[in-house]
């Protein structure tokens, strides 16, 4: 599986990196893990055919995981796509992201393909294609929902990771976590190939902690602060400390990697 990471920055605008986006190729599969990247110009820019993605994965309500959308669905219209889209994701972020397309002129009738909302429930395994998501819930909005939930009961306070199976080998997109335990009902599956992971709400060390208790290859680091940048070595330090055993990478945006 090749993990292509568009955006590595958390929510801060950094000035040399984009926000979060990561295109999954698994065959003829594709699949784009939150749309916070400025997908439709990669996309374009590196040839791909208008029917890329066949899949898009959307965490949360927060911009910088899914402010590229309605860009990214103008584009395939405008450059002809007909192949469905299959977008996942916790119901009313799916409701809203619906709505939102209408009041950006992208109505069902007029982009000439067809959109499949999939809402998702944590725990609950959906097949598509090759893969299977299971998806689990972060904590990463709770604490914003509790203080604005009761004002605010339209707006979607639910993160949703998920575990990805493909060809019988495991891989866990993180989304938003409030801190890495969250992680724990994907870790508990058995092997994991692959841990895409943020590393902006909680300390470093604890990521590699919870890792440690569980067997995880690899963990590749995105949703990163600036100040994160070009410190692999100290990160790889810190997971040594924490007995992570596995391979660490801090990821830098646009670089392809086998996975
Ligand atoms: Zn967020």
């Amino acid at each position: 599986m090749r993990a292509i990471f568009l955006g590595t920055a958390d929510g801060h605008t950094s000035s040399t990196r984009e926000h979060s986006g990561i295109l999954i190729q698994a065959g003829e599969s594709t699949l784009l893990l939150d749309c916070g990247a400025a997908a439709a110009r990669f996309l374009l820019h590196k040839k791909f055919l208008p029917d890329v993605p066949e899949a898009l994965w959307l965490s949360h309500m927060h911009s910088d995981h899914n402010g590229q959308v309605s860009s990214l669905i103008q584009s395939l219209w405008l450059r002809a796509r007909r192949a469905p889209l299959h977008v996942f994701g916790p119901a009313e972020v799916m409701r809203a992201m619906k709505d939102w397309l209408e009041k950006c002129l992208l109505f069902p009738e007029l982009i000439g393909f067809p959109i499949h909302w999939h809402e998702v429930k944590p725990g609950r395994a959906i097949n598509h294609g090759p893969f299977t998501f299971t998806p689990f819930a972060t904590q990463h909005l709770s604490s914003l929902a509790s203080y604005f939930k009761r004002a605010y009961p339209n707006t979607c306070f639910d993160c949703y990771g998920v575990l990805l199976e493909h060809e019988g080998a495991r891989y866990i997109y993180s989304a938003d976590l409030a801190h890495p335990r969250e992680l724990t009902p994907a870790l508990e599956a058995g092997k994991i190939k692959a841990l895409l992971c943020e590393l902006t709400h909680f300390p470093e060390r604890e990521l590699f902690r919870e890792a440690a208790k569980h067997n995880v290859q690899s963990i590749w680091i995105t949703h990163y602060p600036d100040h994160l940048v070009r410190r692999d070595a100290e990160l790889k330090q810190i997971a040594h400390e924490e007995k992570f055993r596995g391979e660490v990478h801090l990821m830098h945006d646009k670089v392809a990697q086998e996975i």
